[in-house]
């Protein structure tokens, strides 16, 4: 089968490899989609989290059922549309045991620590397949994975359908951003939305996702009940303190690539809780599949290109690019 596999930095290729089998308890997988994410593109420019060269890249992704492994049981059948969470975890370490997978002491991905989406074929843990509902858009649901970091950040800010916040400020305009944006605007109705970043083209599809405000700066003297912080960078750190309302709340979804110096005392001040995010739990990819599917939002614009595997080098030199014209940019795996 044909994959794309990580080589080294700014280093990918297309190319053939052996097929897996489903091993006992797993599910083979028949691809359709695959979305380049931020983390990818730690991995592409600085060679962050990645454990094996050449790797099979990739974690977003959509498809269908191929092949049931031996002793897998319940109701998955070939032919069924799904994803899977894509995390790896060990399962010893307290945060494993005390069930959020997600902050496991060596938690990684596939396509970092075992083989991921960006393939014919992908094989995987049967516990961790999610059913999409038959008449499902495969391409919508590549977005499931980080609508499910979205909805990780919305739930800790503490977003209600009942108690409506009034104003959230979102700091960097990706696509954790923008979907964190899409949650808060359209599924839980916070009255207010602004979103600052650095690429125009990004900032005018923000606004078109329903921002109020999307712009290179925050208005100066505004405050936010919730600042997410989607960013990783000093500066963008420092932007949250400053905007943060008093008790407010700063919700940190970022990698940041490289540390820095920081005064607390902006935080102790101003009473501020600061809250990190770890990618999600399973239960939000299953809500992030029910509401992508029932149409509670509109994703549409999310996805900006659609690249063909074996131009995975334009690809990935697109999604780098300093200048961002891209929201998601996405592989469709299904001519192979
Ligand atoms: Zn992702
Ligand atoms: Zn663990």
């Amino acid at each position: 089968m044909k994959a794309v596999r990580y080589y080294g930095i700014h280093d990918v290729r297309f190319e053939e490899i052996a097929k897996p089998e489903p091993a006992e308890g797993e599910v083979l997988i028949r691809v359709a989609y695959g979305g380049i994410c931020g983390s990818d593109l730690h991995i592409y420019n600085r060679q962050m989290f990645i454990q094996n060269i050449p790797e099979t890249m990739g974690h977003e992704f959509s498809g269908t059922v191929e092949a049931i492994g031996k002793g897998v049981t319940g109701e998955i059948k070939p032919g069924d549309k799904v994803t899977a969470v894509p995390m790896v975890t060990c399962g010893r370490c307290i945060g494993c045991r005390s069930g959020y997978p997600n902050t496991c002491d060596s938690l990684g991905f596939i396509g970092e620590v075992r083989p991921g989406g960006f393939a014919e074929y992908i094989s995987m843990p049967a516990e961790d397949i999610i059913k999409i509902p038959s008449d499902g858009n495969l391409k919508d649901m590549v977005l499931a994975e980080p609508l499910a970091v979205a909805l990780n950040i919305c739930e800790l800010a503490g977003l209600s359908h009942t108690d409506k916040k009034d104003r959230l400020a979102v700091i960097g305009a990706g696509p954790i951003g923008l979907l964190t944006l899409i949650l808060a605007r359209q599924y839980y109705g916070v009255r207010r939305v602004d979103v600052t970043g650095r690429s125009q083209f990004r900032l005018d599809l923000a606004k078109k996702l329903g921002a109020c405000l999307a712009s290179g700066s925050l208005p100066d003297g505004s405050f936010y009940e919730t600042v997410v912080e989607a960013a990783g960078k000093k500066k963008t750190m420092e932007m949250a303190a400053k905007y943060a309302a008093p008790n407010g709340d700063i919700i940190i979804v970022s990698v940041f690539e490289d540390p820095f110096e920081f005064d607390f005392n902006s935080i102790v001040v101003r009473q501020l809780r600061l809250i990190g995010c770890s990618a999600y739990e399973k239960r939000h990819m299953e809500k992030a599949v029910e509401i992508i599917a029932d149409g509670s939002v509109d994703l549409s614009g999310i996805i900006t290109s659609t690249f063909r595997p074996e131009d995975c080098g334009e690809a990935f030199a697109r999604a780098s690019a300093k200048e961002k014209h891209d929201a998601k940019i996405v592989f469709d795996m299904q001519q192979l």
